[in-house]
């Protein structure tokens, strides 16, 4: 406390320097780590992903300076800071996406590097390059490689330099000309999908299924993709009808070691959002997935990767087709952590501070299967968003049973941000017994004064084509669709 508000919110009534809150930890430094590593490291994000990477510094003896918004002054991380930063008010355009703001807290605090998480500021070139030029370690891949990885078309053009497969489509962004469009279209083949450039998030993609449709798909979804993502380059790729998706975690270090983690299934979309996440997937050849594994090592090594990343590809007759790749911690990355028991958070920040990878890809050992499904303050078939206050919370426990989430009783859901609360992930030696403990996790989550789409898991935990593994990305947009008949 004492300290000066940074100019980014000075007059912002909310420009407070939270100080040493609260549940003050004691934090001891861990002898194995070199003397380079950090001492102090601010979390750019909220929600679940913030605690966890706040627990992860904890177990490293270091400090985590935690940002928030006027929404989230009562978030577990928040009381749980040895130092909380507000940095704005609830629009994430004032508060998370402020890069002022957050390079001012990181200042202020004396922190050396800023981690951030997923969403945000965490896939933004600028942002990692504004946060290095200031002097602080991003803990995440470069500013090229996350600019090369950001714009989809550029992605898969390094892609293909690496030797990575790709879905067959145009070969870069899509000119204007109509004529030489539906020439593109008839040659990859109907159905294809328009993607934008810069998409993100399930978003800006649009299926054309005849040539009438197509010129008019593109033009929209080129307006669409300008206002939202500021980019309006779209792309074209051939539209596979039934595949699976499967990912490839990556961990590389500054020192070009590189291993992956194997791979996850998240086939369980909605709208292009993922509901819930294996691994492994089931009924895939181990040495399909070391094929595309060792691909995806080679490419990092190749363009000088570094940090956690995961190249997601969608799987159809026993091949595979790059689709994007994700240069941040994911969502799904506890059921990767939990078949191979690499912390990869942890990692993360270990190699952001020049380590070396501890682990070779020989001693990367798959054991057993894990499933997560993302709990979301949303009604559970309808999908409306549930924000409000949670009279009720009981997380399940046991053998091989994990929850990340930052809520409590009590705690009040704001309708800002996205909906999801928290994640059940499960861990048992085959997948049968991953799906008992889910089920048993299931029955014993109590959440109540907001909608949860608890219920949907349950459902989904016991239907036979799930049980049976390897549903494709369509399964749970027409499971839903038959339920409501
Ligand atoms: P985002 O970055 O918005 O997540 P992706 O390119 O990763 O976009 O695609 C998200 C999802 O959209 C995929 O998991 C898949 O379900 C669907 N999808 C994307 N491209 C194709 C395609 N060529 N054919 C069929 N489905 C696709």
């Amino acid at each position: 406390m004492g300290r000066e508000a940074p100019p980014a919110w000075r007059g912002d009534p909310c420009a407070v320097v939270a100080g040493r809150v609260r549940f003050k930890r004691r934090t001891h430094r861990v002898s194995l780590w070199a003397n380079n590593m950090f001492k102090k490291i601010l979390v750019a994000n909220r929600g679940e992903i913030a605690l966890r990477i706040q627990r992860a510094c904890h177990e490293l003896g270091i400090k985590a300076v935690m940002v928030y918004s006027e929404a989230d002054r009562d978030a577990k991380y928040v009381k749980l800071a040895e130092e909380a930063v507000c940095i704005g008010p609830a629009p994430s355009p004032l508060s998370y996406l402020n890069m002022p703001a957050i390079i001012s807290a990181a200042e202020v605090t004396d922190a050396e590097a800023i981690h951030p998480g997923y969403g945000f500021l965490s896939e933004n070139a600028d942002f990692a390059e504004r946060v290095e030029k200031s002097g602080f370690q991003f803990i995440g891949p470069t500013p090229e490689n996350i600019r090369t990885m950001g714009d989809k078309v550029s992605a898969k053009q390094a892609m293909i330099k690496a030797g990575v497969p790709c879905v067959p489509g145009s070969d870069g962004e899509l000119p204007d000309d109509p004529v030489q469009i539906r020439r593109i279209a008839k040659a990859v083949g109907y159905p294809v999908i328009i993607k934008a450039a810069g998409g993100g998030g399930g978003r800006g993609m649009r299926v054309v299924h005849t040539e009438a449709a197509l010129v008019n798909a593109v033009q929209m979804t080129k307006a669409e993709a300008g206002a939202a993502f500021g980019n309006p380059a779209v792309y074209m790729e051939k539209f596979l009808q039934n595949p699976r998706h499967i990912e490839i975690q990556i961990l590389a270090d500054k020192h070009r070691n590189a291993v992956y983690l194997g791979e996850r299934d998240c086939s369980m979309q909605r709208r292009h959002q993922k509901v819930i996440e294996e691994a492994p997937a089931p009924g895939i050849p181990r040495r399909l997935i070391d094929r595309i594994g060792d691909r995806c090592v080679a490419a990092c090594k190749k363009i000088g990767y570094r940090g956690a990343g995961t190249f997601e590809f969608l799987y159809e007759n026993g091949e595979f087709y790059f689709i994007e790749m994700n240069t941040r911690v994911q969502v799904e990355h506890p059921v990767t952590e939990w078949i191979t028991g690499v912390d990869i958070v942890r990692t993360q920040i270990m190699v952001a501070a020049g380590e070396k990878l501890p682990f070779t890809q020989r001693q990367i050992q798959i054991r057993g299967h894990a499933i997560e499904c993302r709990i979301n303050a949303e009604d559970p078939y309808k999908f409306i968003p549930s924000p409000g206050r949670i009279t009720k919370w009981h997380a399940p426990g046991g053998p091989g049973v994990r929850v990340d989430s930052h809520v409590y009783t009590n705690y009040f859901v704001p309708p800002n941000y996205d909906s999801m609360i928290g994640k059940i992930i499960v861990h048992g030696d085959t997948r049968e017994q991953a799906l008992a403990r889910m089920r048993t996790a299931l029955s014993e989550t109590v959440i109540e004064g907001i909608n949860t789409n608890v219920p949907l898991h349950r459902e989904l935990m016991v239907d036979a084509k799930f049980m049976d593994g390897g549903t494709n990305i369509h399964y749970l947009e027409e499971w839903l669709s038959q339920r409501q008949r």
